[in-house]
């Protein structure tokens, strides 16, 4: 579908289509698409940009991953057919690790995000061999494995697009939890201990770029950020909109 330029919703509607194109090619899964409008409903309640409070949580985002030990990229269908390119580029620039992980497992599914990926120049994608396999306590059975090269042993953990239960059984874990949630409410956005409220298309290049940038710089360890706070802030945005919208 040709999609003219000057469409007010021109960027939403390509955003759609890389989705449908990742369903077409076996990435991602209806209810991924599902997912996606609740997510682009949240988008244009904050106004599709990317708030001043999405760029601070952006800031303490790239300075956890930096500061982190053993940091990993956890990537499911939605996320790797929305940015691919991005999740290798953070990859090789953080040395975090990618491992697929997936709401709704299938092992043809995973192989096809890992082959998207390679394709963008990833060396190592973890997830898939049953040998590394591990299992996350509190979570039910499918959802628990994750690898034990990867998330099993991360400090800290980039979620994107998370279901609530995983990021709160992460949590249990004992793993700092960074994620990309345009709905500032979710449990996921509530739980994670840096909730970018952004879409993840807009985000994950204002954080590669975040992470260039403090790699330079020396890091300080006492890293002051509110997610609570944050949050709060982000629904703040959606209230004045809905306000300014309707004109009282
Ligand atoms: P939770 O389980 O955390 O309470 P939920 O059940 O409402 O959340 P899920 O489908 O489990 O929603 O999680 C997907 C989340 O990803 C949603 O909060 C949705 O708003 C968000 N989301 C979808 N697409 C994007 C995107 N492109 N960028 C950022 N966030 C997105
Ligand atoms: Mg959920």
């Amino acid at each position: 579908m040709l999609i003219p330029r000057s469409h007010p919703r021109a960027t939403s509607l390509h955003i759609r289509e890389r989705l449908v194109n990742g369903y077409k090619n076996g990435l991602v899964v209806e209810e991924g698409l599902l997912a996606h409008g609740r997510g682009e409903m949240f988008d244009y309640l904050i106004g599709e940009k990317t708030s001043k409070m999405s760029h601070d949580a952006i800031k303490a985002a790239a300075r956890m991953i930096l500061l982190a030990k053993h940091p990993v990229i956890s990537v499911n269908g939605n996320l790797a057919a929305l940015c691919p390119k991005e999740i290798v580029t953070l990859s090789k620039i953080t040395g975090a690790e990618i491992e697929v992980n997936l709401f709704y497992a299938n092992e043809k599914r995973k192989k096809a995000i890992a082959q998207v990926l390679k394709k963008m120049g990833a060396t190592q994608v973890l997830g898939l061999d049953a040998k590394f396999s591990q299992e996350i306590p509190r979570l039910d059975s499918s959802r628990r494995v994750v690898d034990e090269r990867g998330i099993f042993i991360a400090d800290v953990v980039l979620v994107p697009l998370e279901d609530g239960d995983r990021t709160i059984a992460l949590k249990k874990f004992g793993k700092k939890v960074i994620t990309f949630d345009l709905n500032p409410m979710s449990r996921t956005a509530q739980t994670a201990d840096i909730t970018i409220v952004d879409n993840v298309t807009r985000g994950m290049t204002l954080l590669i770029k975040s992470c260039k940038k403090m790699k330079q710089a020396s890091l300080k360890k006492d890293l002051k950020f509110d997610n609570k706070k944050n949050l709060d802030q982000s629904v703040l945005v959606i209230k004045n909109n809905l306000r300014r919208m309707s004109h009282a």
